[in-house]
């Protein structure tokens, strides 16, 4: 008995020094909003990738996927796999377990642990719930939280997606992932391969496969949305000894692996045109490489919230629900190239509410009994003051460089106030912040552009400030 129970504590101490332990990240969605997510974009992603259909492949994938799911620790996520009828190599995950594979990962993998090591990687992306931790970053990048967290907590998920611009789209938010998460997902994935009996070695392997087919020819896909941490061989290595090493007995491949590669080669390829639509529908960070936004059409368009109503240019779209509102230009939201989604060109409409300490005034809060026009001017000046230092908190390069000057929005007295920051494109950006008192606090809007073209813009966000209609 006595050397028994001794085997048994040491084997126990080993697996708590050995194994990496990783935890989702920071998130303002719940786990049952990243399922939400994922049912929700799931169909569109359908819709807009030319899906294999085939029910041999499919099941074999999906059988062998859950099979690997099913050692990804934390909480249980409704995982199921499709294959994708497309050349390239590439695969993704939406938030709460939908995971894509496309073709071209079958036909470049060697054997069934190769298939089996992006899988699990894939599956880790949706544990350790990459996709909405970059949306709960993005938010915080572009709004201070105070009123993000409002919007989160008021609409539904897909409104708050919605206004994040967070969609189903190659360069979709949800989908880029930064060098870290891309560690992580490798670590667990190494993790969740040993577990099944796999080589854990595999994943790395055809991550290293993959990259030499890059050196000789053209990019592959799946580092577009992957891309490749650094080192990243050398930590896997070191994670596979952490878990004791490969096993003798690890599976590598299976008879039925083999079957299924010979029979997708007597399947049809894909359709000409039928990659992904929208996968140039947002602009690379850094500017130099992306062109600008179409021309802002003279064709205006009304659009409304709880707080407005105003006009754009109609080849722009409106995102967001409630009190928060984003208008851009298709290319107006960018990747800042940390997977974080901002905007740089286009509107923001929103409501902020002002803190009331009543230190050091007479002021009393918005709506509370008669005031003098020159109280509520002095007020506007406040929560405009307010309202720049939150945003300073959450921008850090930005500041003002028109201080503020008094005009009118739909007969209401307003502030213009023009300030500079860091664009997400590189360089500075001009925003165009207008702001309205309001009885539950103050409605803003920002107009942005880089400050390079901000000039150009000008003329349309003046004639969408004169189009406001306040809601009364
Ligand atoms: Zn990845």
């Amino acid at each position: 008995m006595y050397p028994a129970a001794l085997t048994l504590l040491l084997a126990v101490a080993l697996a708590a020094n050995g194994r990496t332990v990783l935890k989702p990240g920071w998130n303002m969605f719940s786990p049952q909003q990243d399922i939400e997510v994922g049912q929700q974009l799931s169909p569109d992603a359908e819709r807009q990738l030319p899906m294999l259909n085939d029910s041999r492949v499919d099941s074999y994938v999906n059988n062998l996927g859950l099979r690997l799911a099913a050692q990804a620790p934390g909480e249980k996520y409704p995982y199921r796999f499709k294959v994708v009828n497309d050349k390239e190599i590439n695969a993704f995950a939406l938030p709460g377990g939908p995971i894509y594979i496309n073709r071209g990962v079958l036909d470049a993998a060697d054997n069934e642990s190769q298939l089996a090591g992006v899988m699990a990687h894939e599956a880790s992306h949706v544990a350790l719930r990459h996709g909405t931790n970059q949306a709960t970053k993005a938010s915080a990048a572009q709004l201070p939280l105070a009123i993000l967290g409002g919007i989160i907590g008021s609409n539904s998920t897909k409104a708050a997606l919605a206004q994040l611009g967070a969609s189903f789209a190659v360069n979709s938010i949800l989908l880029k992932y930064s060098r870290t998460a891309e560690s992580q997902a490798d670590i667990m994935g190494t993790q969740i391969l040993y577990d099944s009996g796999y080589d854990p070695n595999a994943m790395a392997q055809f991550f290293e496969k993959i990259e030499d087919q890059q050196r000789d020819g053209g990019p592959v896909e799946f580092f577009s949305n992957h891309p490749s941490p650094d080192n990243r061989i050398e930590r896997v290595n070191q994670e596979v000894s952490a878990l004791g090493g490969v096993r003798r007995d690890s599976l590598t491949s299976s008879r039925e692996f083999d079957g299924i590669k010979r029979y997708l080669q007597s399947l049809p390829g894909p359709r000409a045109g039928g990659r992904l639509q929208g996968s140039d529908d947002r602009r690379q960070p850094g500017g130099a490489s992306g062109s600008a936004p179409d021309w802002p059409s003279e064709r205006l368009v009304g659009v409304e919230n709880s707080l407005l109503r105003i006009s754009h240019p109609d080849n722009w779209q409106a995102y967001g629900q409630g009190d928060a509102m984003t208008i851009a230009p298709r290319g107006g939201l960018v990747d800042d190239g940390q997977g974080n989604q901002a905007l740089a060109y286009g509107v923001i409409v929103n409501i902020f509410e002002p803190r009331w300490d009543g230190r050091g005034s007479q002021l009393q809060p918005p709506g509370y009994g008669q005031s003098s026009g020159q109280e509520s001017a002095t007020r506007l000046d406040q929560f405009t003051d307010q309202l720049v230092q939150e945003l300073r908190l959450s921008n850090r390069n930005m500041r003002v460089i028109r201080y503020r000057e008094v005009i009118s929005v739909d007969g209401d007295r307003a502030l213009s106030t023009y300030l500079s920051n860091d664009s997400p494109l590189g360089g500075r950006e001009t925003d165009w912040l207008v702001t309205v008192e309001r009885p539950d606090g103050l409605l803003f809007l920002v107009f942005t552009a880089p400050e390079s073209d901000f000039q150009r813009y000008d003329g349309t966000f003046h004639q969408m400030v004169r189009s406001v209609r306040i809601k009364r």
